[in-house]
């Protein structure tokens, strides 16, 4: 089973994913920890991303693709995928739908985690202290926010009509939340 974790930073998606990797065994993909392993590993991508990572834009969506690229067509992975925090732009989603088709596979649910601004702010607050996440500061967090708000409507639009689409209120309890994607996956 594939899966699409969608929703503004600091939604829970990296939580839910954790979930369902223990249930599963499938693979979280997440395009930010990969983003921040390449800064880490002081790589030529590394060094190109830096100051967008930091500043809370989004990396563009050439580095990106080819880093999901990678992934997609890894054997090991195939049908054990959940994106979360890919695709984030448009050009992204239909980059997602063309490797999709190439390496013979689909996405079998897309949640949308769905949470206002002030939730996430108190959420981030504490995550701050937990991870120490330099794009964590309170102003860089909102505009990372604003920039997801911005750029993602067209995804919602592009992903929504679909059946296996499904809004979740990501403003519940973690256990609440997982029950409900337990809900939908479990029949
Ligand atoms: P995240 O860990 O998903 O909150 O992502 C942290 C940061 O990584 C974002 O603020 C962006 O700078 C970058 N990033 C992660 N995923 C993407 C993506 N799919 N497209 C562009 N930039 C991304």
């Amino acid at each position: 089973m594939n899966f699409i974790l969608f929703g503004p930073p600091g939604a829970g998606k990296g939580t839910q994913a954790k979930y369902l990797v223990k249930k599963l065994g499938n693979f979280q993909i997440s395009t930010g920890d990969m983003l921040r392993e390449e800064i880490q590993k002081n790589s030529e991508i590394g060094k190109r991303i830096v100051s967008d990572m930091d500043n809370g834009n989004f990396v563009s969506d050439k580095i990106v693709n080819t880093l999901i690229e990678n992934v997609l067509f890894d054997p090991k992975k195939k049908d054990r995928l959940i994106f979360d925090g890919y695709p984030r732009s448009l050009a992204q989603a239909k980059n997602l739908d063309i490797l999709l088709k190439k390496s013979n596979q689909s996405i079998n649910f897309i949640f949308f985690l769905n949470v206002n601004k002030e939730t996430i702010l108190k959420r981030i607050e504490k995550r701050k202290i937990l991870e120490k996440r330099s794009d964590d500061d309170l102003n860089t967090f909102t505009k990372r926010y604003d920039t997801y708000m911005e750029t993602t409507k067209p995804i919602l639009d592009f992903y929504s009509k679909n059946l296996n689409f499904h809004e979740i209120d990501g403003s519940s309890k973690i256990e609440e939340i997982t029950a409900k994607i337990d809900s939908f996956i479990n029949v």
